[in-house]
């Protein structure tokens, strides 16, 4: 068999649409599966926006995730250019090569003539009337230069039969197929003739493509044939659908999305990340776009790992896989017919799996840019501050599953002076509570006295507080954590002092009292 070449072909739209980086990440599995090629192909034909704006997103969804291409833009390759809007030379050639063969037509219909219902737009169509033409009526249709369109045709009484990986046998009439337009008035190919000519020229050798595309595929079958090149193999696979739901992921139903209760946590996370770290508007991303979850803090390999298994599974049980193991196994016959619907509960049990992988040192560097950004750090690599960091992701536990839940505990990286106090937790626990006051003004003059500041010796210490003032742990401890965090909740009670140390606790219980008095 020859060498395994699949390709992925986005418009540049501005943004990488997650399904469709799940029908890029199949080509891609495929290709190095085999050991082939992947070819990324710029289907850029209508473009009217800025191109680089346009395509830079893509490219670095990408490169976050580490799917390489082998030919396309950046790299170049042999089967150049790789940009349609580049190719329309060819496009031109193979398009007069089929009318001289008597393979395609100039259709003079204007567009307003062609009956608009589908069957008598079939029947009108089908008789062809730019055909029937008289030699007078051309030579002066061509004189006035009258615009015209290429059309396929179409032969009659035939089957376009398609063996798709996916899907299997697939059968189109073609008596039920109107002359597709190829070509339009302006030169410009349409989309079937300039994806075919690509796919040919470019060598594929399987087209994996969204399911959206198998009502395209008799069409680019013809002309496949009628150009005389070999068919590549079809897999046309399941959409990407919003949660729970049977409807394709679009960035059209953002509106819905919101308010939906699995999608409703990712957009409150938007909100409450991005403000912090510079993003105003959340930078217009939404959880349909790769980049969201790159910039809120997600690790390419619990994406590819949840992508791998929207449609695609290695057996009935298997979720967490390497990409060494999804390569190795990923074949076209384990893709599904269904749609799978993205899952954000899924997706981060999945980051939250990949982040528990990584050692400390990997964690802090994921965690520091966004400190950094937020203005919480001025240097992430400054060995106290690293350590401090680090001190924190211990603290975390598993509470840390997206890098920028790192921002929640931002009680650690303020100035003692700038901590914010939650005003629900700081009333309850401390500005009603007479006692609460008495005691941290106590438990103050004892933490002052502490020789250990460590989480152990304050355990202890806080113990033989309580017994000595007869009250219970409960009566201090909720207190003493806003006091020093600002906060109702955190990490455990003593390795919240310890990291915060000595001083900065006195500071704060200090600041937490005057407050109670003072407002
Ligand atoms: N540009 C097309 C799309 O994004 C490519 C379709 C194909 O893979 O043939 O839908």
């Amino acid at each position: 068999m020859s060498t395994v070449r699949t390709r992925f072909a986005p418009s540049p739209t501005g943004y990488m649409h997650i399904g469709g980086m799940r029908t890029a990440l199949f080509n891609w599995l495929w290709a190095r599966h085999n050991g082939g090629q992947f070819i990324l192909r710029i289907d850029d034909t209508d473009q009217e926006r800025n191109l680089s704006e346009a395509l830079d997103p893509i490219l670095q969804a990408f490169k976050w995730l580490g799917l390489n291409w082998d030919e396309g833009p950046e790299v170049g390759g042999d089967n150049g250019p790789y940009f349609q809007s580049e190719r329309n030379d060819l496009y031109r050639s193979a398009v007069d090569q089929l009318l001289t063969e008597g393979k395609a037509y100039r259709c003079y219909v204007p567009t307003g003539e062609i009956p608009l219902d589908r069957d008598e737009k079939l029947g009108f169509m089908r008789q062809r009337p730019s055909l029937k033409l008289s030699q007078n009526e051309l030579d002066q249709y061509v004189a006035e230069e009258r615009p015209f369109v290429v059309r396929l045709m179409v032969p009659h009484d035939q089957k376009v039969q398609i063996e798709d990986a996916v899907r299997g046998y697939v059968e189109f009439d073609t008596n039920l197929m109107i002359d597709p337009v190829i070509m339009r008035a302006n030169g410009t190919p349409l989309y079937n003739l300039a994806s075919v000519i690509d796919d040919a020229q470019m060598k594929i050798t399987h087209v994996i493509r969204a399911e959206e595309h198998l009502s395209n595929t008799p069409v680019q079958v013809l002309i496949f044939q009628a150009l005389g090149y070999e068919l590549p193999q079809f897999a046309h696979i399941p959409f990407v659908a919003a949660p729970g739901g049977k409807e394709k992921l679009s960035k059209r139903k953002l509106d819905k999305y919101r308010k939906s209760p699995q999608f409703k946590k990712m957009f409150d996370k938007a909100e409450a990340v991005f403000p912090r770290i510079g993003l105003e508007n959340a930078g217009g991303l939404d959880p349909v776009m790769v980049e969201y979850y790159e910039k809120i803090g997600y690790l390419p390999e619990a994406i590819l790992n949840a992508l791998s298994r929207l449609g695609w599974s290695l057996d009935d049980k298997t979720e967490i896989m390497s990409m060494d193991t999804i390569i190795e196994n990923f074949t076209l016959d384990r893709i599904v017919k269904s749609a799978a619907g993205l899952d954000p509960d899924k997706l981060l049990s999945f980051q939250s799996h990949w982040m528990n992988q990584l050692s400390m040192d990997e964690k802090v560097e994921r965690c520091s840019p966004f400190l950094e950004k937020a203005g919480l750090v001025q240097d992430a690599s400054a060995p106290e501050t690293k350590q401090r960091i680090s001190q924190v992701i211990i603290g975390m536990e598993d509470r840390l599953k997206i890098a920028s839940d790192i921002l929640d505990f931002d009680e650690f990286f303020v100035a003692d002076d700038q901590l914010v106090y939650d005003a629900k937790a700081f009333k309850k626990r401390i500005k009603k509570s007479a006692e609460a006051v008495t005691l941290l003004e106590k438990l103050k003059e004892k933490l002052a006295q502490a020789s250990d500041f460590n989480a152990e010796a304050l355990d202890q210490l806080l113990h033989d507080f309580v017994e000595q003032e007869g009250v219970g742990m409960g009566q201090i401890i909720h207190a003493l954590r806003v006091a020093v965090s600002g906060k109702g909740t955190g990490i455990g009670m003593f390795d919240c002092l310890a990291i915060l140390g000595k001083e900065s606790c006195i500071q704060r219980i200090d600041r937490a009292i005057s407050l109670s008095q003072s407002e």
